[in-house]
Protein backbone atom coordinates (compact mmCIF):
# COMPACT_ATOMS: atom_id res chain seq x y z
CA UNK A 1 0.00 0.00 0.00
CA UNK A 2 2.91 2.31 1.29
CA UNK A 3 4.75 1.54 -2.14
CA UNK A 4 1.31 2.14 -4.29
CA UNK A 5 1.50 5.62 -2.84
CA UNK A 6 4.62 6.00 -3.22
CA UNK A 7 4.75 5.28 -6.96
CA UNK A 8 1.13 7.61 -8.30
CA UNK A 9 3.07 10.81 -8.20
CA UNK A 10 5.91 9.40 -9.97
CA UNK A 11 3.37 7.68 -12.42
CA UNK A 12 1.49 11.07 -12.85
CA UNK A 13 4.83 13.17 -13.80
CA UNK A 14 5.77 10.61 -16.21
CA UNK A 15 2.23 10.75 -18.02
CA UNK A 16 2.57 14.09 -18.10
CA UNK A 17 5.82 14.44 -19.39
CA UNK A 18 4.93 11.43 -21.90
CA UNK A 19 1.77 13.56 -23.11
CA UNK A 20 3.36 16.96 -23.15
CA UNK A 21 6.35 14.94 -25.35
CA UNK A 22 3.82 13.69 -27.63
CA UNK A 23 2.90 17.56 -28.53
CA UNK A 24 6.26 18.79 -29.36
CA UNK A 25 7.48 19.91 -32.62
CA UNK A 26 10.57 21.35 -34.08
CA UNK A 27 9.26 23.30 -36.76
CA UNK A 28 6.41 24.10 -39.31
CA UNK A 29 5.16 22.83 -42.64
CA UNK A 30 3.34 25.67 -45.18
CA UNK A 31 1.42 23.34 -46.92
CA UNK A 32 0.35 24.95 -50.34
CA UNK A 33 -1.41 23.13 -53.17
CA UNK A 34 -2.19 23.12 -56.62
CA UNK A 35 -5.54 22.77 -56.80
CA UNK A 36 -6.19 21.83 -60.30
CA UNK A 37 -4.15 19.10 -59.56
CA UNK A 38 -6.43 18.33 -56.73
CA UNK A 39 -9.30 18.60 -58.58
CA UNK A 40 -8.18 16.43 -61.24
CA UNK A 41 -8.44 14.06 -58.78
CA UNK A 42 -11.07 14.83 -56.25
CA UNK A 43 -14.27 16.14 -57.42
CA UNK A 44 -14.40 20.01 -56.90
CA UNK A 45 -17.59 20.04 -58.28
CA UNK A 46 -19.11 21.81 -54.98
CA UNK A 47 -16.55 24.72 -55.84
CA UNK A 48 -14.52 26.87 -58.20
CA UNK A 49 -10.54 25.89 -58.03
CA UNK A 50 -8.30 29.33 -58.23
CA UNK A 51 -5.72 29.92 -60.76
CA UNK A 52 -3.15 29.66 -58.07
CA UNK A 53 -1.18 28.10 -55.19
CA UNK A 54 -3.74 27.89 -52.14
CA UNK A 55 -2.94 26.93 -48.45
CA UNK A 56 -3.58 23.21 -47.40
CA UNK A 57 -2.29 24.03 -44.14
CA UNK A 58 0.24 25.04 -41.10
CA UNK A 59 1.40 21.79 -39.97
CA UNK A 60 3.85 21.64 -36.43
CA UNK A 61 6.71 18.95 -37.63
CA UNK A 62 9.24 17.14 -35.76
CA UNK A 63 13.15 16.41 -37.42
CA UNK A 64 12.72 12.72 -37.09
CA UNK A 65 9.29 12.63 -39.44
CA UNK A 66 6.61 12.12 -37.61
CA UNK A 67 4.30 14.79 -36.40
CA UNK A 68 2.06 16.29 -33.22
CA UNK A 69 -2.21 15.86 -34.06
CA UNK A 70 -5.19 16.52 -31.74
CA UNK A 71 -3.33 18.06 -29.41
CA UNK A 72 -6.19 19.88 -26.87
CA UNK A 73 -9.16 17.39 -27.46
CA UNK A 74 -11.45 19.99 -25.52
CA UNK A 75 -10.43 22.57 -28.01
CA UNK A 76 -13.06 24.16 -30.58
CA UNK A 77 -12.96 26.12 -33.61
CA UNK A 78 -14.30 29.84 -33.30
CA UNK A 79 -15.13 31.37 -36.44
CA UNK A 80 -15.76 34.87 -35.06
CA UNK A 81 -12.00 34.75 -33.78
CA UNK A 82 -11.21 34.93 -37.76
CA UNK A 83 -14.28 37.54 -38.97
CA UNK A 84 -11.33 40.03 -40.22
CA UNK A 85 -9.26 36.90 -42.08
CA UNK A 86 -12.48 35.58 -43.59
CA UNK A 87 -11.96 37.28 -46.64
CA UNK A 88 -8.23 36.66 -46.96
CA UNK A 89 -8.97 33.18 -45.70
CA UNK A 90 -12.02 32.22 -48.26
CA UNK A 91 -9.39 33.09 -51.43
CA UNK A 92 -6.24 31.14 -50.07
CA UNK A 93 -7.77 28.56 -48.00
CA UNK A 94 -10.62 27.26 -49.25
CA UNK A 95 -11.88 23.92 -49.05
CA UNK A 96 -12.64 22.20 -52.47
CA UNK A 97 -13.53 18.69 -51.51
CA UNK A 98 -13.79 16.53 -48.36
CA UNK A 99 -15.51 18.92 -46.40
CA UNK A 100 -18.78 20.58 -46.69
CA UNK A 101 -17.63 24.22 -46.11
CA UNK A 102 -14.13 26.56 -45.84
CA UNK A 103 -15.25 26.38 -41.85
CA UNK A 104 -15.29 22.54 -41.63
CA UNK A 105 -11.78 22.30 -43.90
CA UNK A 106 -10.92 25.15 -41.07
CA UNK A 107 -12.10 23.38 -38.16
CA UNK A 108 -10.44 20.11 -39.10
CA UNK A 109 -6.96 22.04 -40.01
CA UNK A 110 -7.24 23.52 -36.64
CA UNK A 111 -7.79 20.66 -34.42
CA UNK A 112 -5.26 18.18 -36.37
CA UNK A 113 -2.45 20.69 -36.80
CA UNK A 114 -3.40 24.41 -35.26
CA UNK A 115 -4.23 23.08 -31.44
CA UNK A 116 -0.34 21.66 -31.69
CA UNK A 117 0.84 25.20 -33.02
CA UNK A 118 1.30 26.63 -29.24
CA UNK A 119 -0.18 29.41 -30.52
CA UNK A 120 -4.37 30.33 -30.52
CA UNK A 121 -6.43 30.42 -33.67
CA UNK A 122 -6.10 33.77 -34.69
CA UNK A 123 -2.42 33.87 -34.62
CA UNK A 124 -1.82 30.46 -36.23
CA UNK A 125 -4.22 31.18 -39.29
CA UNK A 126 -2.82 34.43 -39.63
CA UNK A 127 0.53 33.23 -39.67
CA UNK A 128 -0.01 31.03 -42.58
CA UNK A 129 -1.38 33.93 -44.15
CA UNK A 130 0.84 35.82 -43.99
CA UNK A 131 3.64 32.97 -45.00
CA UNK A 132 1.85 32.26 -47.87
CA UNK A 133 1.14 35.87 -49.07
CA UNK A 134 5.40 36.93 -48.75
CA UNK A 135 5.83 33.49 -50.97
CA UNK A 136 4.37 33.48 -53.94
CA UNK A 137 5.44 30.36 -55.48
CA UNK A 138 2.79 31.01 -59.09
CA UNK A 139 5.08 34.34 -59.14
CA UNK A 140 8.25 32.51 -58.69
CA UNK A 141 6.71 29.73 -61.39
CA UNK A 142 5.91 32.40 -63.70
CA UNK A 143 8.89 34.40 -63.81
CA UNK A 144 11.18 31.13 -64.80
CA UNK A 145 8.66 31.05 -67.63
CA UNK A 146 6.82 28.04 -66.29
CA UNK A 147 3.26 28.38 -66.85
CA UNK A 148 0.21 26.38 -66.47
CA UNK A 149 -0.32 24.65 -69.66
CA UNK A 150 -2.30 21.68 -70.91
CA UNK A 151 0.84 20.30 -72.93
CA UNK A 152 3.84 22.17 -71.90
CA UNK A 153 5.95 19.92 -69.46
CA UNK A 154 9.22 20.81 -67.77
CA UNK A 155 11.71 19.10 -66.04
CA UNK A 156 11.34 18.45 -62.36
CA UNK A 157 15.09 20.39 -61.51
CA UNK A 158 13.49 23.26 -63.41
CA UNK A 159 10.62 23.45 -61.55
CA UNK A 160 12.35 22.96 -57.84
CA UNK A 161 15.16 25.52 -59.26
CA UNK A 162 12.61 28.07 -60.21
CA UNK A 163 10.51 28.11 -56.76
CA UNK A 164 14.16 27.45 -54.79
CA UNK A 165 15.83 30.53 -56.75
CA UNK A 166 12.99 33.10 -55.73
CA UNK A 167 12.35 31.70 -51.67
CA UNK A 168 15.67 31.13 -51.14
CA UNK A 169 15.05 27.85 -49.43
CA UNK A 170 14.50 24.33 -50.53
CA UNK A 171 11.57 23.79 -50.62
CA UNK A 172 9.74 19.86 -51.06
CA UNK A 173 7.96 19.92 -54.33
CA UNK A 174 5.27 16.87 -54.63
CA UNK A 175 4.07 15.10 -57.55
CA UNK A 176 0.95 13.48 -58.51
CA UNK A 177 1.27 11.37 -61.32
CA UNK A 178 3.13 13.62 -63.92
CA UNK A 179 1.48 16.55 -61.94
CA UNK A 180 2.42 19.22 -59.42
CA UNK A 181 0.59 19.20 -56.90
CA UNK A 182 2.12 20.39 -53.48
CA UNK A 183 4.95 22.82 -52.23
CA UNK A 184 5.88 22.03 -48.95
CA UNK A 185 7.91 24.79 -47.16
CA UNK A 186 9.98 24.40 -44.13
CA UNK A 187 9.81 27.35 -41.38
CA UNK A 188 11.34 27.25 -37.70
CA UNK A 189 9.69 27.64 -34.91
CA UNK A 190 10.20 31.84 -35.05
CA UNK A 191 8.28 31.38 -38.51
CA UNK A 192 11.46 31.94 -40.35
CA UNK A 193 11.46 29.78 -43.74
CA UNK A 194 14.67 27.54 -44.32
CA UNK A 195 16.19 24.82 -46.29
CA UNK A 196 13.63 21.55 -45.90
CA UNK A 197 15.54 18.62 -45.04
CA UNK A 198 16.40 16.03 -48.11
CA UNK A 199 13.18 13.85 -48.23
CA UNK A 200 12.75 11.63 -51.72
CA UNK A 201 11.51 13.28 -54.37
CA UNK A 202 11.17 12.02 -58.22
CA UNK A 203 14.11 12.10 -60.34
CA UNK A 204 15.14 15.29 -61.50
CA UNK A 205 14.66 14.06 -65.01
CA UNK A 206 10.96 13.66 -64.33
CA UNK A 207 8.67 15.59 -66.47
CA UNK A 208 5.74 17.42 -64.72
CA UNK A 209 2.92 19.44 -65.78
CA UNK A 210 1.18 22.53 -64.16
CA UNK A 211 -2.00 21.88 -65.33
CA UNK A 212 -4.36 24.58 -65.51
CA UNK A 213 -7.55 24.97 -63.25
CA UNK A 214 -10.55 23.36 -65.37
CA UNK A 215 -12.31 25.39 -67.62
CA UNK A 216 -8.50 27.63 -68.46
CA UNK A 217 -8.25 25.23 -72.00
CA UNK A 218 -11.75 26.53 -73.32
CA UNK A 219 -10.88 30.33 -72.23
CA UNK A 220 -7.14 29.49 -73.85
CA UNK A 221 -9.30 28.17 -76.94
CA UNK A 222 -11.53 30.90 -77.01
CA UNK A 223 -8.98 33.22 -76.52
CA UNK A 224 -6.94 32.08 -79.89
CA UNK A 225 -10.01 32.09 -81.72
CA UNK A 226 -10.58 35.56 -80.93
CA UNK A 227 -7.31 36.03 -81.72
CA UNK A 228 -7.52 34.57 -85.17
CA UNK A 229 -10.69 36.67 -85.52
CA UNK A 230 -8.99 39.69 -85.60
CA UNK A 231 -5.86 38.79 -87.62
CA UNK A 232 -8.59 38.08 -90.54
CA UNK A 233 -10.10 41.49 -89.68
CA UNK A 234 -7.47 42.77 -90.41
CA UNK A 235 -6.58 41.76 -93.37
CA UNK A 236 -10.15 41.73 -94.90
CA UNK A 237 -9.17 45.92 -94.36
CA UNK A 238 -6.35 45.94 -96.09
CA UNK A 239 -8.11 43.91 -98.85
CA UNK A 240 -10.62 46.33 -99.17
CA UNK A 241 -8.43 49.39 -98.85
CA UNK A 242 -5.75 47.86 -101.92
CA UNK A 243 -9.27 47.50 -103.51
CA UNK A 244 -10.47 50.76 -102.80
CA UNK A 245 -6.44 51.75 -104.05
CA UNK A 246 -7.01 49.89 -107.43
CA UNK A 247 -10.29 51.27 -108.11
CA UNK A 248 -9.07 55.13 -107.76
CA UNK A 249 -6.27 54.59 -109.50
CA UNK A 250 -7.91 53.18 -112.74
CA UNK A 251 -10.58 55.91 -112.49
CA UNK A 252 -7.61 58.52 -112.42
CA UNK A 253 -6.49 56.45 -115.82
CA UNK A 254 -9.53 57.05 -117.34
CA UNK A 255 -9.08 60.55 -116.50
CA UNK A 256 -5.71 60.62 -118.91
CA UNK A 257 -4.62 61.62 -115.33
CA UNK A 258 -1.36 59.79 -114.54
CA UNK A 259 -0.78 55.79 -114.58
CA UNK A 260 1.53 55.21 -111.82
CA UNK A 261 -0.14 54.16 -108.54
CA UNK A 262 -1.12 56.82 -106.18
CA UNK A 263 1.00 56.27 -103.55
CA UNK A 264 3.78 56.96 -106.07
CA UNK A 265 2.24 59.81 -107.65
CA UNK A 266 4.76 62.00 -106.92
CA UNK A 267 7.83 59.85 -107.23
CA UNK A 268 9.61 60.08 -110.95
CA UNK A 269 8.13 56.97 -112.40
CA UNK A 270 8.11 56.53 -115.97
CA UNK A 271 4.97 56.72 -116.02
CA UNK A 272 4.56 60.31 -113.99
CA UNK A 273 7.28 61.87 -115.94
CA UNK A 274 4.83 61.08 -119.24
CA UNK A 275 2.23 62.96 -117.38
CA UNK A 276 4.68 66.15 -116.95
CA UNK A 277 5.86 65.70 -120.44
CA UNK A 278 2.47 66.23 -121.22
CA UNK A 279 1.53 68.88 -119.77
CA UNK A 280 5.28 70.53 -120.54
CA UNK A 281 4.42 70.11 -124.09
CA UNK A 282 0.89 71.61 -123.35
CA UNK A 283 2.46 74.78 -122.18
CA UNK A 284 5.27 75.18 -125.00
CA UNK A 285 1.72 74.64 -126.88
CA UNK A 286 -0.16 77.58 -125.10
CA UNK A 287 3.28 80.08 -124.92
P1 LIG B 1 -4.72 16.89 -43.34
O1 LIG B 1 -4.47 18.31 -43.02
O2 LIG B 1 -3.46 16.17 -43.70
O3 LIG B 1 -5.47 16.16 -42.26
O4 LIG B 1 -5.63 16.86 -44.64
C1 LIG B 1 -6.96 16.66 -44.51
C2 LIG B 1 -7.60 16.14 -45.72
O5 LIG B 1 -7.94 17.26 -46.49
C3 LIG B 1 -6.82 15.24 -46.62
O6 LIG B 1 -7.62 14.12 -46.89
C4 LIG B 1 -6.63 16.02 -47.88
O7 LIG B 1 -6.72 15.24 -49.03
C5 LIG B 1 -7.77 16.98 -47.84
N1 LIG B 1 -7.54 18.26 -48.48
C6 LIG B 1 -6.41 18.81 -48.90
N2 LIG B 1 -6.62 20.02 -49.41
C7 LIG B 1 -7.94 20.25 -49.32
C8 LIG B 1 -8.79 21.31 -49.68
N3 LIG B 1 -8.33 22.43 -50.27
N4 LIG B 1 -10.09 21.20 -49.41
C9 LIG B 1 -10.57 20.13 -48.83
N5 LIG B 1 -9.86 19.07 -48.47
C10 LIG B 1 -8.53 19.12 -48.70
Amino acid sequence: MALHKFLVPYLLVFVTLAAADSHSFDYFLLVREWNPTLCGHSDCSRTVAASNFTIHGLWPQRRGGSWPSFCNPSATFDEQELTELLPELKVEWPALFNFSSDIDFWTHEWLKHGTCSETSEKPYFEQALRLHRENNILDNLLSAGIQPSDTVYYSYRAVVAAITADLGVRTQVHVYEDRLSEVWMCISKDLQPFDCPHWSQPAWSQRLILIPKPGFTETERMRTTSLAITGLNILLILVVAIGLMVVAQKSCKEKGRGTGPMWSFNKASPSNRGFADEHHLELQRLL
